[in-house]
């Protein structure tokens, strides 16, 4: 007769999770593949694209993505390997890791969900070469740029501990100083964490 409303939540900047290097996970248990559901379904309630697992407060190399695919990236063309990646969206990654970047950057807008209404540029190696594992254990490795690659980048720089204000220009830094402050402020009189019910 009573539905109770589901919480989704999500850790933020100044939680210690945050800055620790995540463990690997080791074997793909029923308790990972829980843990990625319940991480996409937080991703999804606060409308981003892409969760890391201590975001979730959970120190493991794991991550979600649901990376939108624009007209302008879908225009200037996809690699087979980019577009294989768009159409296994959302998708969990187990252990991903940048294996080589590009020398060529790009510079772009990031938010966070860690870092609420904050939004700063970011340079970053405009390509990576990645690899990680599904939840089903199978292997993928390959190339991506634009912002599935900034996206890859953002995710995994969660896992060894990095929020994407840690890579910005001294300027953009100065800028979002005041805001970053009180938000980590904010956080400790909230546990570091937002809530959401639905
Ligand atoms: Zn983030």
């Amino acid at each position: 007769m009573f539905k109770r409303k589901a919480q989704y939540e999500v850790r933020t900047a100044g939680d210690p999770v945050l800055s620790r290097v995540a463990a690997p996970v080791g074997i793909i248990t029923d308790e990972i593949k829980q843990l990625a559901e319940k991480m996409f379904q937080s991703m999804v309630a606060f409308d981003g694209i892409g969760l890391a697992a201590p975001q979730y407060g959970e120190s493991l190399r794991l991550i979600v993505i649901d990376v939108p695919l624009s007209d302008e990236e879908k225009a200037a063309g996809l690699t087979p390997f980019e577009e294989s990646m768009y159409n296994s969206m959302p998708m969990a990654l187990v252990n991903p890791e940048i294996t080589a970047v590009s020398g060529d950057v790009a510079e772009r807008d990031e938010g966070c969900l860690s870092v609420p209404e904050i939004y700063a540029p970011v340079v970053r190696p405009a390509r990576v070469a990645f690899r990680a594992q599904l939840l089903s254990g199978t292997p993928i490795e390959g190339e991506c740029g634009g912002l599935l690659g900034r996206c890859l980048q953002h995710e995994i720089d969660h896992l060894d501990g990095f929020l994407f204000t840690d890579r910005l220009s001294p300027e953009a830094a100065r800028r979002i100083d005041g805001q970053f402050k009180r938000l980590v402020e904010f956080g400790k009189s909230h546990d570091f964490r937002r809530v959401k019910r639905k």
